[in-house]
C-alpha cells in the first residue's frame, strides 16, 4: 500500500528559544553532572529527550482553563470538571487528586499493602517497586518473556504470563496478593502495550482468586492506539473508547498526568470501591493536600480535564505514535540496535548490543546516554543497571537483561527536523562507539539512584 504521509493535527502558536553550544562546554557540563544527564542544566541541553513527564506542550484550551482556576481550598469547581473527566473517559467513580504519580501510588500502597505481601507486575517501575517495598510488600515480575528481549518483536509485550502468577499463588497463597499492578504501554519494557486479551484473562483470574487489578495507567491512550492498530477486531473502535474499555477491567488506577494528559505536574489516585476512596481521602489529607485539591492548584486541575480530552483523539494519537515511529524508522534502517516493536512514547536503544565492549557493571547505558550529549547536546535518559538498582535482600546490583538508553518524545513539542538531527546524532555516536568509556560511581543514593547518583570515567584496565 501506497503510504501517506500524515501532519499535526495542530499548529504552532508560541515557541521556546533554544540554546546551541559547543562540544568543549558539553564536555564541561557532563563531568560537572557526575555523567548523569538528570544533573545537568536544561539550559545546556538542545534538544531534551530525557523524559516525556511534564514536558509536554499545552494547547491554547488548556492555557485558556489555567486562566479559569477557582483557588478555593476547598470544593474548587475544578475538581469536579476533573473528577467528570475522569469518570466519563476513564470509567472510575471516584479521583483523589494528587501532586504527581507517586503521590499517588504511595498512598494506594499505604492502604492496601501488608509486610509479607508480594505485588505481581507487568515489569517494574521505578517509583511504583519503591512504594510497594516501603509498604512492606515485594515485586515479582509477571510480564512475559519476550518484554526481556530487545529483539523480540512481539506486538504486545506488556502482555501477563499466567504461568508465573500460578506458581505466585501455589508458592504464597492469594490472601498475600492484594492485587496485581497493570502498567498499560510498559514503560520500563520499552513504552510496550498490553492486549484486551490478556487483559481480559486477567480480569478472570483476579476474579477467580479474589484479587484486584490497579492500573498504572499513565499511558493508556498510547496502549490504546496500539491496540486499535494492531489487535484484532478493533481497527473500528476510536481510541477513546479502548480507554475506556481497558479502564472498565480494572480496579483502582494510579495516575502521572504529566504524561498522556499533557499538563506540567499533577496526578490522581481513582477507583469504584466507595469504602477505598473513603480511606484514601483521610491519607491524602496527611501528604497532599485536601482531598478536593491534593497537592494542585486549581487551575492546573482544569487543564488537566481539559488534557484528558484531548489525550484521547485519534488524530492525536496518530501523530503522537507517528512521530516516535518516524524517529524508529530512520535509526532501525541505519542499523542502530532498538528494541522492537517500536513503542508509544520513546525510541530504546539497546545499549549492550551498542557498546558490546563494556560489562554491565561499568553502566553502559549511562555511558551511552552520557556520549550522546557530549556529541550533540541532545538529552536521553538511561533505563538499565542504575534504574534497576540493588536487590532489597542481597545489597547486589539488580543486573536486568534490558539495558537501555531512552530517547524519549516529549508531546507535541518537538519537529521532524529535530528528529532528523536527533537519528543523525545517534548515528556518529554509533560509529565511535568504540570510544565510549565506562563509568564508576562517585557517589550512589540509597533510593533511586539514578536520579542524582554521580559517575566518573573508569580508568583503562581497572573494574
Ligand atoms: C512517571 C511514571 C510514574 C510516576 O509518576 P510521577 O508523576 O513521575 O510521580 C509511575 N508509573 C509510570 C509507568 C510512569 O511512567
Amino acid at each position: 500500500m501506497e503510504k501517506r504521509s500524515w501532519a499535526e493535527p495542530y499548529k504552532i502558536k508560541m515557541v521556546e528559544l533554544i540554546k546551541m553550544t559547543t562540544k568543549e562546554e558539553r564536555q564541561a557540563a557532563i563531568i560537572e553532572a557526575g555523567y548523569n544527564t538528570f544533573l545537568l542544566k536544561s539550559e545546556d541541553v538542545y534538544i531534551d529527550l530525557l523524559t516525556d513527564s511534564g514536558v509536554g506542550a499545552m494547547s491554547d484550551r488548556q492555557w485558556a482553563g489555567i486562566m479559569m482556576g477557582d483557588e478555593a481550598y476547598a470544593g474548587s469547581r475544578n475538581f469536579y470538571h476533573l473528577r467528570d473527566a475522569v469518570e466519563s473517559h476513564y470509567s472510575y467513580r471516584f479521583t483523589v487528586p494528587t501532586h504527581q504519580g507517586r503521590g499517588a501510588e504511595n498512598i494506594l500502597s499505604q492502604l492496601l499493602i501488608k509486610e509479607g505481601d508480594y505485588l505481581p507486575g507487568n515489569m517494574y517501575f521505578t517509583t511504583t517497586r519503591l512504594h510497594q517495598e516501603l509498604a512492606g510488600g515485594t515485586f515479582v515480575d509477571i510480564i512475559i518473556d519476550e518484554a526481556h528481549d530487545p529483539n523480540s518483536t512481539h506486538p504486545f509485550k506488556g502482555n501477563v504470563d499466567f504461568i508465573k502468577l500460578d506458581n505466585l499463588v501455589n508458592e504464597v497463597g492469594a490472601d498475600k496478593i492484594p492485587y496485581v499492578c497493570i502498567a498499560t504501554c510498559v514503560n520500563m519494557a520499552g513504552g510496550q502495550p498490553i492486549s484486551l486479551a490478556s487483559l481480559r484473562e486477567l480480569r478472570k483470574w483476579c476474579d477467580k482468586h479474589g484479587i484486584l487489578i490497579v492500573h498504572d495507567m499513565t499511558r493508556v491512550a498510547e496502549n490504546a492506539y496500539f491496540i486499535q492498530q494492531r489487535e484484532e477486531g478493533y481497527r473500528s473502535k476510536t481510541v477513546k473508547e479502548i480507554v475506556s474499555e481497558i479502564c472498565e477491567l480494572t480496579d483502582a488506577a494510579t495516575m502521572s498526568s504529566k504524561k498522556d494528559a499533557m499538563v506540567n505536574i499533577g496526578g490522581f489516585l481513582a477507583m469504584n470501591d466507595a469504602r477505598l476512596y473513603e480511606q484514601a481521602c483521610e491519607l491524602v489529607v496527611v501528604y497532599e493536600g485536601l482531598h478536593t485539591y491534593g497537592g494542585m492548584a486549581g487551575r492546573d486541575m482544569e487543564a488537566l480535564a481539559i488534557g484528558i480530552t484531548e489525550s484521547v483523539q485519534d488524530d492525536h494519537m496518530q501523530a503522537r505514535v507517528g512521530q516516535i515511529e518516524y524517529l524508529w524508522d530512520r535509526l532501525e534502517s541505519a542499523g542502530v540496535p532498538l528494541v522492537k516493536p517500536c513503542g508509544g512514547h520513546a525510541v530504546f536503544l539497546d545499549a549492550r548490543a551498542m557498546l558490546p565492549h563494556l560489562p554491565q557493571n561499568q553502566f553502559p547505558a549511562q555511558a551511552l546516554a552520557a556520549a550522546l550529549y557530549v556529541e550533540s547536546g541532545i538529552r536521553a535518559m538511561e533505563r538499565g543497571v542504575v534504574s534497576a538498582g540493588r536487590d532489597k535482600n542481597t545489597g547486589q546490583n539488580r543486573l536486568p537483561k534490558l539495558e537501555l538508553v531512552r530517547l524519549t518524545i516529549p508531546r507535541r513539542v518537538y519537529t521532524q527536523a529535530h528528529m532528523d538531527v536527533t537519528a543523525e546524532s545517534v548515528i556518529r555516536v554509533m560509529k565511535h562507539a568504540d570510544e565510549v568509556k565506562g563509568l564508576r560511581f562517585t557517589y550512589e543514593p540509597r533510593m533511586l539512584r539514578f536520579f542524582q547518583g554521580r559517575f566518573e570515567e573508569c580508568l583503562a584496565g581497572t573494574e
